[in-house]
């Protein structure tokens, strides 16, 4: 990249005493969206690609930027993301060390394999909750079908282990969706325009980095920043000694009009 010049990488990366720097971050409306999102003559890169390897989601340039002015003074730059594992690997962007997926059901290693020490972690609740996922979704998809609604809804696996509901439809049939629903109390929820995620327990970006930061003995002495933009990042990103958010995000806004 032309302006590593710019930065004296060793000597920052040379002084331990002066700390390491640790991005966690989320993906999806924090550091690129889909078309429809991106600001008005916004340059763009691709961000994602769908299933089929579509473009799907962009980098604006500034948003490129700020990945690159993290990655150029030697931070490790570390997902925090709702996307599954397979959703991940969709990403145009060559993350080089641990990652948080499926909302942190899952941590995957430096060389792409589950992390054991966090399955290890949560195996005692694995014994529970996946039936109640089950369960769960099989109670949303009948009030989708007798309500008629526009909304579908599935268990997010991954890695073998059941994540969390994913819910995606309009507004209006997500809140009668919730209403309806008996069971869905039991879980932590993530809601964000059309998107609802109904969380097991072991599906926390919060308990996630708060592991990852016990695991790498990150200290008060190390710059750690987090970064998203739904109100349920909000957790994660109080683990962290900074929080930066998108101006244009779900919690500007409710920052706002509070
Ligand atoms: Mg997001």
């Amino acid at each position: 990249m032309g302006n590593n010049k710019r930065y004296s990488v060793p000597d920052i990366l040379n002084q331990r005493s002066r700390g390491h720097i640790f991005i966690f971050t989320d993906l999806d409306d924090t550091l690129i969206q889909t078309q429809h999102k991106v600001p008005a003559n916004a340059r763009t890169e691709l961000g994602a690609t769908d299933r089929l390897g579509q473009p799907l989601s962009y980098f604006t340039q500034s948003q490129k930027l700020m990945l690159d002015m993290f990655a150029n003074i030697g931070a490790q730059i570390i997902p925090v993301t709702g996307r599954n594992t397979e959703a991940l690997n969709r990403v145009e962007y060559d993350f080089q060390g641990l990652r948080v997926v499926s909302h942190g059901a899952v941590i995957l290693t430096r060389d792409n394999r589950i992390c054991q020490d966090w399955l290890s972690e949560i195996a005692p609740l694995l014994q529970d909750w996946p039936d109640l996922l089950t369960r769960c979704n099989a109670e949303v998809n009948d009030i989708i079908k007798t309500q008629k609604l526009d909304a579908r809804s599935r268990v997010i696996i991954d890695q073998d282990i059941p994540a969390y509901i994913s819910i995606k439809g309009e507004t209006a049939d997500l809140a009668q969706i919730r209403q309806l629903n008996t069971l869905d109390s039991q879980f932590a929820c993530h809601e964000n325009g059309r998107n609802i995620a109904l969380l097991a327990p072991y599906a926390s970006k919060k308990k996630a980095v708060e592991f990852i930061k016990k695991q790498l003995e990150l200290s008060v002495n190390d710059l750690v920043i987090g970064i998203g933009d739904s109100l349920s990042d909000l957790a994660f990103m109080s683990s962290c000694q900074f929080s930066m958010l998108p101006s244009n995000s779900q919690i500007a806004r409710e920052l706002i009009h509070a």
